[in-house]
């Protein structure tokens, strides 16, 4: 929600020039949050892959090959 610089026109956030007198609108900063959001959700997915894998090498060590 960036208004313009020059004409103080208010535009929406995938506009990149204002859309009354074409300038060029400065980029909105992104939050600091999703980044620690999206690190976590990375973590959560390499521990339940890790979880998975474990799972996975227990149940072909117990599970009898001969038969
Ligand atoms: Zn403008």
């Amino acid at each position: 929600m960036a208004d313009c610089i020059k004409c103080k026109t208010w535009n929406p956030d995938d506009k990149l020039v204002c859309w009354r007198c074409q300038t060029p609108l400065p980029k909105p900063e992104p939050p600091r949050r999703k980044r620690q959001l999206s690190s976590t959700t990375i973590l959560l997915v390499v521990g339940a892959f890790f979880l998975i894998s474990w799972l996975f090498f227990q149940l072909f060590v117990l599970s009898p090959v001969g038969r």
